[in-house]
């Protein structure tokens, strides 16, 4: 309200000891808007998500949620507050079967629109596999679960870090279908994605970022692919 917005990173800086990894990232997402980070490797699109959901410390102020500084709290507050993630390589729980990796996102305790029913209604195929261990299942089906989890926590803003690595594309179609039923209620959505077709496909603004700068932002439809390559290569 008040012109405030949902998430905001304003200079965001990030090190791994003496390397710095982001140098000053400025982005906002507005209530329900649907931004991607695209850029090549190591341009620093997980540091950035890391620092958002408070897996890298990073100053205070330079992570806003609703004008609220959160930068540097512990991953569980930031979870709470409603920031949640989707992790690279989508890190279930081992030893937990389907049904008890998606109810460790209920862990937050927010109430929303999510809860186990209605993520079954979203990806069937998780209903009949919710007793099987996560890790038994294929990359694809491993994956709803992980955004699963992510929703159960009831969050305002869902971070979602190469949805696509590694799948087929049938089955990243499958994954991208769901987006506008999971966005649905007002939600909004931080992609990270290599994909920049798919990106621009997808989401309403894009930031592409490299060696840990934003060089490009703006309405994804309407950057042009001589524009994106530049600021994704620097050539
Ligand atoms: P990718 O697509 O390969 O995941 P990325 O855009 O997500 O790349 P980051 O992983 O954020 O980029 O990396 C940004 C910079 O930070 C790189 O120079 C990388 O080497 C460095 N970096 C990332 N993680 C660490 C770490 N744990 N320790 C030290 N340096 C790191």
């Amino acid at each position: 309200s008040g012109g405030v917005p949902l998430l905001e990173t304003a200079g965001l800086t990030a090190f791994y000891g003496d390397a710095q990894a982001l140098f000053g990232i400025d982005v906002v997402l507005g209530e329900g808007e649907r931004v991607a980070v695209i850029g090549a490797n190591g341009a620093g699109k997980s540091s950035f998500m890391k620092a958002v959901c408070g897996l890298v410390r990073v100053p205070a102020a330079q992570v806003r949620l609703r004008g609220e500084p959160i930068g540097g709290l512990p991953p569980g507050a930031i979870v709470r507050r409603g920031i949640a993630m989707v992790p690279e390589g989508r890190r279930l729980f081992p030893s937990l079967s389907v049904e008890e990796n998606l109810r460790m996102g209920a862990c937050a305790n927010r109430v929303g629109p999510w809860h186990l029913e209605r993520l079954y209604a979203l990806f069937p195929v998780l209903k009949e596999k919710r007793r099987q261990p996560g890790t038994a299942l294929s990359g694809g089906q491993q994956q709803m679960v992980a955004i699963g989890r992510a929703l159960m926590s009831n969050p305002a803003v869902l971070l979602c870090d190469e949805l696509s690595l590694g799948l087929a594309p049938v089955v990243i179609k499958e994954i991208y279908d769901a987006l506008p039923a999971i966005c649905a209620e007002g939600m909004a959505v931080v992609l990270v994605e290599q994909d920049v077709a798919l990106a621009q496909r997808v989401a309403d603004r894009l930031y592409c970022f490299q060696e840990g700068r934003v060089t490009l932002s703006g309405p994804a439809q309407a950057l042009d692919r001589a524009q994106i390559s530049q600021a994704y290569f620097g050539v």
